[in-house]
């Protein structure tokens, strides 16, 4: 399963497999208490990342096979990096012509848009020269120089992204410029697995893409225990979702927010980066100044029962930094969660989710 998808992912890099795991094995530490009936939770390349699907006891060999299915093909329409995606003939008529595209694309390049216009920029889609230039996770990542950013930087900008909705097209007007949307397809591909969960009658389960979390139901009761039996109604039975320690991402969660029936997605500079002379390159660029951002986060988590909101506005927030952050998701009546270089952590006012800090090295 995992060595066919592996062939063709030229970028994917096993550093960022293996960071990606921990991250995964973070948030299934705190909900992997329910008796599992065969089949085990299923696991799987997509995305360029490790994506695990977990029905408990509602889980099946043909339910988590269409999971699988509708993942890969997803990833068929939005890899940056799959020739024949939507995204890549996108990006290749760029300057030249619109591309009739899926509905799925159209839909989140709707939502990209959007939330471009909300953020100021701060999220943009069309960041693809940037991402392309840094290559972080890639064999080529660098330092670029000044006038290869600024030469990219020229090519970034949402506004020259038009949609056509009657004609269901999309069309960059410049040359040159490129789709990138790993801020936001995984939030979508989130969404769409919990749908077929839920259409299959699943009232309990756990999707992780990646750190792109959802939620379905609450929490099973353990093994040989009956629904209440483990001390804790169905409403307190919430999910117990891991935020890692951004300052120690290896040493597992440093925060953990109590949920059900909702996304939890986490964007931080710990996840994809590369050091060079001491410094922290990662994989979250301002698009203002062509720079991984620095906005005096170290992480961000969004919680919204839209997993494609919480995905867009984990990466706008990041780059935000907390102040404007926090006043975007006030605007948007979202919760989210920052943590700040010192270690302080900020929550939205509108935070209704219990948070507890497990680390000493943060503050809430
Ligand atoms: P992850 O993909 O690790 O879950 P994010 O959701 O924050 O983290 O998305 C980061 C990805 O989004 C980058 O790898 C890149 O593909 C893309 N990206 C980077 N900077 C921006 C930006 N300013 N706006 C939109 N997308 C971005
Ligand atoms: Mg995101």
């Amino acid at each position: 399963m995992m060595g066919s998808n592996y062939a063709y992912r030229k970028t994917f890099s096993l550093k960022a497999a293996a960071a990606l795991f921990l991250c995964v094995l973070s948030v299934t530490a705190f909900t992997a208490c329910s008796a599992r009936k065969a089949p085990p939770a299923r696991t799987c390349i997509s995305f360029d990342t490790v994506c695990t699907i977990n029905a408990y006891d509602a889980g099946t060999d043909a339910l988590y096979d269409a999971c699988e299915a509708r993942l890969n093909e997803l990833e068929q329409v939005f890899s940056a990096h799959i020739s024949t995606s939507d995204v890549c003939r996108i990006n290749d008529a760029a300057g030249d012509h619109p591309v009739k595209v899926s509905v799925e694309v159209f839909t989140v390049l709707k939502t990209a848009r959007g939330f471009a216009e909300k953020s100021g920029g701060a999220f943009d889609p069309t960041i693809g020269p940037l991402v392309s230039l840094w290559g972080i996770g890639t064999e080529h990542e660098k330092v670029p120089s000044e006038d290869e950013i600024a030469a990219a930087r020229a090519l970034v900008n949402w506004k020259l992204l038009s949609l056509d909705e009657e004609a269901g097209t999309a069309f960059l007007e410049k040359e040159g410029m490129a789709l990138d949307l790993g801020g936001i397809a995984k939030g979508f591909a989130a969404d769409e697995i919990a749908s077929v969960l839920k259409d299959a009658g699943v009232s309990s389960a756990l999707v992780d893409l990646g750190g792109n979390v959802y939620v379905i139901g609450s929490r099973p009761a353990e093994s040989g225990k009956s629904a209440s039996g483990d001390g804790t109604g169905v409403a307190e039975r919430k999910w117990r979702v891991g935020v890692k320690n951004p300052f120690k991402p290896e040493e597992g969660a440093a925060l953990r927010v109590d949920v059900a029936d909702t996304s939890v997605v986490t964007s931080g500079n710990y996840e994809r980066y590369f050091e060079k002379d001491g410094v922290r390159y990662h994989h979250i660029i301002n698009p203002e100044t062509g720079w991984p951002a620095e906005s005096g986060l170290v992480s961000c988590t969004i919680i919204d029962s839209s997993s494609l909101k919480a995905d867009v506005l984990s990466t706008a927030v990041f780059v935000l930094g907390k102040d404007k952050g926090l006043e975007l998701l006030e605007r948007e009546g979202v919760e989210g969660v920052c943590i700040s270089l010192d270690g302080s952590v900020s929550v939205s006012s509108n935070m209704q989710t219990q948070i507890k800090t497990l680390s000493d090295s943060l503050r809430l």
